[in-house]
Parts: C-alpha cells; sequence; structure tokens
C-alpha cells in the first residue's frame, strides 16, 4: 500500500470510526455483483452512518484524488454497483444509512435516508395505510438509493410510474463534499434546473444520493389478481387494449411470461409453479387496485376476462380467491429471474419499445437470434403494460451457458439492439447502463446528446472520481 492510501485510510477511521472502514477478511458481498459477472477489490469498503459522514469521505477522496464506487443493496444488474479490479477505489456502503426520517401523512410523502431498504420504506408507509407502490422481485434487499440511482422501475409503472416519478426530494452529497438539501416534499415547484431530476438514474456518476423524499397513495380498498393465457403476443397486447380501456387507472399491472420463462421456473423452482395453469405460448399476469371495495373490482376483472375469453383472446384465466392464492400468482413471476440465474448465465436484454411495436420485435428477434445461433432459447417475460421487455437468449440445450455467453454475447446484442433501434425503442428500459451496457450506449445514443451528459459530469465532477467508469 502506497504511503498516501495509507495516510488516507488512517483520516477516513478517524471520521468513520475503524470498525466501519473495512479493509480485511470477506469483502464479496461488496465486491462482487448480483450476476457474479464483476469481481472487483476494493481499497476499503466504507460504512458511514449519517449525511455528514458521507460528506467527509467525499472531502477525503476529493482530496487525495480517489475514486468512490456508492453501493446500495448491491442487487443492481449491470455491473455499476461494485468497485474495478485495481484496488485503488472506495467502496461506500449505505446500508447503515437507513432510517426513516419522516411520514407525512397529509401531504402523501415519505422521507427516507437513501439505505432504508425499499420493503422497510414499504412498510412505513403501510403502517398509516398509505402505498409507496415502487415495486420489485429484489425490493427485500435493494434500498431506496440504488431505487433512484438507477431511476428503477418494477411491476407497477403502469400506474404510477417509475422511481423518478414517486420521487419528490433529494439530499445529494456532491464529489465535493458538499450537501445540497433539496428535500421538499411540493408537487409544483418550478424554480429552474430540475437537480432532482438530474440525479436521478446518474447511477452514482455525480454525487451520492443520502436521502429522498417519496410520493405515496392511498391504499387501494381491494386488489384482485389473475392470470390468463394467450395464443400469441399480438392477443396479450389486445387484451391489454381492452383491459386499459376498461379499467383505467385500476389496472396496476400487467406482465407476460413466455413458455420457456415458466417452463424455467418448473424446473428449478417446481414449487413456484402453478401446476393448475395449462401450458400455454404466453401467460399474462394482470392486478386491479380498486378504490372502492372487492366487489366491484371482481365484477371488473371478471367481465373483462370473459369478455376476452368470447372474443377468442385468451384461452384460460384464474382469478385468485385470496391474497395468498395472489401472491402465489406474483411468486411465479418473480422467481422467473431466478430460475434463469439457477439455470447459468444467459444474454440479458432490458429493453423498452412502444407497446404497439412488441410482437413484431419479438418476432424479428428471435429470427435474427436463430441465425445467429441456431437453437438457442428465448427466454421472453416482462411488464408489457409499459413496454418492457425482458428479452434473454440462454444457451442451446446441452450447451455450457458461460461458453455460450462468451462466444455469442456482442454478436446477439448488436442483433437485438439494432432491432431495438429500427422500432424506436431503448437499450436499457430500467436497470441502467453500468459497465454492461457502456459501449452499447456509444452506439445508439446520439452524439449531441452524449456530448451534453459529457459536459454535465465534467461540470459536477471535474476529477471524475465518482463511480469512473460507469454509465460514460
Ligand atoms: C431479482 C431481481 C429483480 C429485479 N427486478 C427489477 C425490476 O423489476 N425493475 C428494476 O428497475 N430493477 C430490477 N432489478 C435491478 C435492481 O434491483 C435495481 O436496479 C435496484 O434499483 C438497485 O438498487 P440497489 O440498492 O441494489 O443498488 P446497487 O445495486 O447497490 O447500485 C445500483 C447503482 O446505483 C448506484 N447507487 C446505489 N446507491 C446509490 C446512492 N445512494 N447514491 C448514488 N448512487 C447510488 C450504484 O453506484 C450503482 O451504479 C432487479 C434485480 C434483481 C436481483
Amino acid at each position: 500500500m502506497t504511503a498516501q492510501a495509507a495516510a488516507l485510510l488512517a483520516a477516513l477511521r478517524q471520521c468513520l470510526g475503524a470498525e466501519q472502514v473495512l479493509c480485511d477478511g470477506d469483502l464479496s458481498a461488496y465486491e462482487i455483483d448480483r450476476r457474479r459477472r464483476y469481481h472487483g477489490r476494493a481499497l476499503a469498503v466504507l460504512r458511514p452512518g449519517s449525511t455528514d459522514e458521507v460528506a467527509q469521505v467525499l472531502r477525503l477522496a476529493a482530496a487525495h484524488g480517489v475514486a468512490v464506487v456508492t453501493q446500495g443493496g448491491n442487487t443492481g444488474l449491470v455491473g455499476g454497483s461494485v468497485p474495478d479490479a485495481s484496488g485503488a477505489q472506495l467502496l461506500l456502503s449505505l446500508q447503515r444509512l437507513n432510517r426513516v426520517r419522516r411520514l407525512d401523512a397529509a401531504n402523501l410523502t415519505l422521507t427516507v435516508e437513501a439505505g432504508c431498504i425499499l420493503q422497510a420504506a414499504q412498510e412505513a408507509a403501510a403502517s398509516a395505510d398509505l402505498l409507496l407502490p415502487l415495486s420489485l422481485a429484489a425490493e427485500g434487499s435493494c434500498t431506496v438509493g440504488g431505487n433512484l440511482a438507477t431511476n428503477a422501475g418494477g411491476v407497477q409503472v403502469l400506474r404510477y410510474g417509475n422511481a423518478r416519478e414517486l420521487c419528490l426530494g433529494l439530499e445529494v452529497v456532491t464529489p465535493h463534499g458538499e450537501i445540497w438539501d433539496g428535500l421538499r416534499g411540493l408537487r409544483k415547484d418550478n424554480t429552474g434546473y430540475d437537480l432532482r431530476d438530474l440525479y436521478i438514474g446518474s447511477e452514482g456518476t455525480l454525487g451520492v444520493i443520502t436521502a429522498a423524499v417519496l410520493r405515496l397513495y392511498p391504499q387501494p380498498r381491494a386488489v384482485l389478481t389473475a392470470l390468463a393465457t394467450c395464443a400469441t403476443l399480438e392477443d396479450c397486447l389486445n387484451l391489454l387494449q381492452r383491459a386499459q380501456a376498461r379499467s383505467g387507472a385500476t389496472l396496476t399491472a400487467f406482465e407476460v411470461m413466455n413458455a420457456q420463462s415458466l417452463a424455467l421456473v418448473q424446473q428449478h423452482f417446481a414449487a413456484a409453479a402453478l401446476p393448475s395453469m395449462p401450458a400455454a405460448p404466453w401467460t399474462v399476469l394482470l392486478e386491479v387496485s380498486d378504490a372502492r371495495n372487492e366487489q366491484h373490482a371482481a365484477t371488473l376483472l371478471e367481465s373483462l376476462l370473459a369478455d376476452a375469453v368470447a372474443a377468442g383472446l385468451i384461452d384460460d384465466a384464474l382469478v385468485a380467491q385470496s391474497l395468498t392464492q395472489s401472491r402465489t400468482f406474483w411468486r411465479l413471476r418473480e422467481t422467473i429471474p431466478l430460475a434463469q440465474a439457477a439455470d447459468g448465465l444467459n444474454i440479458k436484454h432490458d429493453i423498452a419499445l412502444p407497446v404497439s411495436r412488441i410482437p413484431a420485435f419479438v418476432v424479428q428477434a428471435d429470427a435474427a437470434v436463430q441465425a445467429q445461433c441456431p437453437g438457442a432459447r428465448s427466454v421472453n417475460f416482462g411488464h408489457l403494460g409499459d413496454g418492457n421487455l425482458h428479452y434473454n437468449v440462454m444457451a442451446p440445450a446441452g450447451v455450457a451457458p458461460a461458453e455460450f455467453l462468451v462466444a455469442n454475447e456482442d454478436a446477439v446484442n448488436r442483433r437485438v439492439y439494432d432491432l431495438v433501434n429500427a422500432h424506436g425503442g431503448s437499450i436499457s428500459a430500467e436497470h441502467g447502463i453500468g459497465v454492461l451496457k457502456r459501449d452499447e450506449l456509444l452506439r445508439h445514443q446520439s452524439p449531441v446528446a452524449l456530448a451534453l451528459m459529457q459536459r454535465i459530469k465534467a461540470a459536477l465532477d471535474p476529477q471524475g472520481l465518482m463511480n469512473p467508469q460507469r454509465l460514460l
């Protein structure tokens, strides 16, 4: 270790306490990403317990010219939350910055620190009979700061929007160690450039989010979930249109899963599979959240499904008869990423498209993938209601997943992302750019947009110390 690094660590121990500056022992939980694709090594893992401590850390890092990688729950899927392999970067974990600061029921807002686990924030809202609608399968371990830094989506974007729409204010520590207190719970605030929107989705490259004011909603009086099977993706789309026309804002989720994704669940997590649901090319999970009562919700959902059967759009449907059964339906959907992980590495695409283009895209992408690697298996699932598809490509049966990934990832990505572009879509719907998609962003983002982003980065982080080599 250089004398300069030793001096920095000594100063950090003084400011955080020696026990919150981790250099030895097993640090793999911080240094390896969730998909185990990126294995880094940190100069130290820092665990500040307050915004002031975060500010002191960033001031010290700036003075020593040392890079800082911020981490929340380390559930990100694009390699942005772990240090590189140099052993020279500080890993700033926000796990201890996890307090609920304020619940303002009359203003429908919740102020939490960035390291607060999403599920804990949801529970804080529920304790006042309010709803924090941000919801994703990683909610038991991801943090509010990570959600905002990646502008996370999840399963209720259709009705409530993504993390950006659910955030009214932020507290941020800049790369120079200044604290910007923008924790205002306002729905209207036209006072110049929107710094909040700048930091949301910036993936830790412009500063550290330390707290946020989140927007809450009244709890719906009834939430009903159903599964329906469709022969084609066009039928799923038609069902979505009917559901939107009938239910309006009552429709809170509309997810699709192809047969391959459910077969994986059956193979790796048989307990989460649903034997009562016949296998079909596509299965839809839809949910309505009703402000009136259960009877109203049931009538709405059952008549929608009956009409869709009569119109030949769906073959079978199952309405959850209890909260437990509804959870079972959701578990089926949420187990798909886990089943994929259990099957080995695969080529993932978290893409956004105009909803109307999704069926044509899938047909063309499947053909392009087969032309590139015959026998590859497409695992398609996602939030059809908001145009976000997880279009993932697995090795043909009998081929080792890791070898398949190395041999085909670049070529498959190119074919898939070129099609995404041709359909007016985005190469990242909700997971962000991180390291994984950094080079693709160069190909797909307009030169003017990239130049503006570079200028913003240079203005706010002139030393380039915040999450270097991520996003840009
Ligand atoms: C099973 C599973 C399901 C998922 N489902 C979804 C889904 O439906 N929708 C979705 O959008 N994502 C999903 N994800 C991805 C992931 O959970 C989200 O991206 C989540 O928002 C990341 O939160 P985190 O606290 O784990 O952040 P991390 O993984 O720790 O960090 C993610 C990025 O944010 C930065 N960051 C973290 N905290 C801060 C902070 N306080 N200030 C500044 N920068 C920060 C990091 O540097 C990194 O670049 C899923 C992941 C898993 C494993």
